[in-house]
């Protein structure tokens, strides 16, 4: 039984919103683009990943979660966990193209691309049993033990591994349900009542990661980012605002709700809250009670009095 489902990762909107926002000539621009296609490319895998376990059904009790992130103290990322009544499945999904070497002593993965090109990673046998640690140390707190066993999947036939660690299996996707499906489990340690109670208490611990605002991640200054409103149609900054909707002025396209995506991506950009004032500046409105009344229209928090009022998303 699947209680946790996977969502596109934060991070992937909020790289697509700064490059729509940087001009290409931006110093960041390749490092961005890098770490987009890393993030699209990590996801892709786990979806693929996730259509195939969508056929495991194993004789014995068990639940997934798909896409666990623990908040403080924990800070830990799984992405499949199964547990069961005598251990818990921790599964680490790469999808990395080119030739693969897990070199130890230190520990790092080696990725060289199709063009040759050399990248070094963290390695992902010291990842997934850090996060093995972490897991249990939730346990402990939550008063149910299980041992956990940390496996490491290959997304695609077309990632080659020219060197597996030493001492951690691998999995193709592929194999990874008859594998599971086919392991003697041994004693069953806690009932099926608190295999579930335990599921159920990772998933509500879950917090979605969210990188905003990303221009931290980077070195971008505020004023880098390009303001106005996007035109869903031609795709430039043209869009301005008069007798309550947008009117583009490249393409000379029509649209009500084109400031929702820009207070998004200031949001995902910039900062973590807003003033009315920086709304205005921002979306290239010239009244200010017109940026008040677009922000009224999210459902957001807000803080302080009358001009120093200042709104932010809820958690
Ligand atoms: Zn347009």
């Amino acid at each position: 039984m699947i209680i946790k489902y996977r969502t596109p990762p934060k991070k992937l909107a909020a790289y697509e919103a700064l490059l729509r926002r940087l001009p290409e000539q931006h110093p960041e621009w390749g490092r961005i683009m890098e770490g987009l296609e890393s993030v699209r490319a990590g996801f892709g895998g786990e979806v693929h990943f996730d259509g195939i376990m969508d056929h495991f059904s194993p004789a014995y009790a068990h639940v997934v979660l798909r896409d666990l992130a623990l908040p403080g103290p924990y800070w830990c990322q799984a992405d499949t966990l199964v547990i069961t009544r005598s251990c818990i499945f921790l599964l680490e999904v790469k999808n990395m193209q080119g030739k693969l070497y897990f070199k130890s002593n230190p520990a790092a993965l080696h990725q060289v691309k199709s063009d040759g090109t050399l990248k070094i990673h963290d390695c992902p046998v010291i990842q997934v049993r850090t996060t093995m640690l972490k897991i249990e140390r939730f346990m402990r707190n939550a008063g149910i033990l299980l041992p956990v066993i940390p496996l490491i999947v290959v997304a695609y036939p077309s990632q080659v591994v020219e060197q597996p660690p030493a001492d951690m299996r691998l999995l193709a996707a592929r194999e990874v349900n008859y594998h599971l499906s086919k392991m003697d489990l041994g004693k069953a340690l806690i009932s099926e009542a608190d295999m579930l109670t335990l599921g159920r208490l990772l998933v509500s611990a879950h917090r979605d990661y969210d990188p905003s605002p990303v221009i931290r991640t980077f070195k971008i200054h505020p004023d880098d980012v390009t303001v106005g409103v996007c035109c869903s149609n031609c795709g430039r900054f043209s869009m301005e605002y008069a007798a309550r909707r947008w009117k583009c002025g490249s393409c000379h396209a029509y649209s009500t709700d084109a400031h929702y995506q820009a207070i998004d991506d200031w949001f995902m950009l910039l900062k973590t809250d807003i003033s009315t004032r920086e709304c205005q500046q921002f979306l290239g409105v010239k009244r200010a009670d017109v940026a008040k009344r677009m922000l009224k229209s999210f459902d957001l928090a807000e803080s302080g009095s009358k001009k120093y009022r200042r709104y932010a998303k809820k958690h």
